[in-house]
């Protein structure tokens, strides 16, 4: 589904942010990134996610090469193939839950009634429908993060790629959106999860080392 192929990342500057990774994740998988600070990760998921573009080497999606799409077409491949998660969630201020959710849906073409009915619908996905009018700042922590889970499912995308998404959270949200994600994962979305939280990693099935912008171990249980 996803294949990175020699990748490298060098940032203005000369910062050698990834070394040459080449790795695949098939449909239907759970993936663990982890990994010290500054080892690539959120370099490597931003690539995965066409966020960014490699220095050299390729990246496949659903076997096309990026490099080959217009930047249309890598919007459109991403508006409805990939969802994102960040660690501070980015959700607008001032903004009800249902209208952060329905306007990352405005590349869908689809009219503002259909998309809020459809955020509304991946707000109760997540356990969120008693908050379809609260704003951010009216949300726990935990909260604004399945905000921005539905979000990133709302259109429904093969794959959610989520950076650190438990980082700013206390443990116990963080265990519920981590829960959410496997549950995701069990509804057939490919998952890729960075993490720096070991116990977390050692719970999925597959986990990728990463250290100074490569690949140091794959563990599969
Ligand atoms: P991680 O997510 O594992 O902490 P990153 O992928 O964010 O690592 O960063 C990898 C390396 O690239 C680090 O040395 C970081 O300082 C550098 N880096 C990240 N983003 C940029 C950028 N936009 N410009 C320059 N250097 C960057
Ligand atoms: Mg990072």
């Amino acid at each position: 589904m996803i294949e990175l192929s020699e990748v490298t990342k060098v940032y203005p500057g000369g910062v050698n942010a990834l070394g040459g990774v080449s790795l695949r994740i098939d449909a239907g998988e759970l993936v663990a990134i982890v990994g010290p600070s500054g080892s690539g990760k959120s370099t490597m998921l931003n690539v995965l996610g066409t966020l960014d573009r490699p220095s050299s080497g390729t990246v496949r999606i659903d076997r096309y090469d990026v490099a080959r799409l217009s930047d249309a077409g890598l919007s459109a491949l991403r508006a409805t193939r990939i969802g994102f998660v960040f660690q501070q969630f980015h959700l607008a201020a001032g903004v009800r839950a249902v209208d952060n959710v329905a306007d990352g849906l405005l590349y869908s073409g689809l009219r503002l009634g259909v998309r809020r009915r459809r955020a509304a619908a991946a707000l109760e996905r997540v356990g969120l429908a008693h908050r379809l009018d609260h704003e951010p700042h009216e949300l726990s922590g935990g909260e604004r993060q399945r905000v921005a889970v539905a979000r990133a499912v709302a259109g429904e995308p093969a794959v959610l790629l989520a950076d650190e998404p438990t980082g700013a959270l206390d443990s116990a949200s963080g265990a519920g959106v981590m829960q959410l994600l496997r549950d995701l994962h069990a509804a057939g979305t490919t998952v890729v999860v960075i993490t720096h939280d070991r116990d977390i990693a050692a719970s999925l099935p597959r986990q990728v080392r990463m250290r100074d912008g490569r690949i140091i171990e794959e563990i599969r249980s």
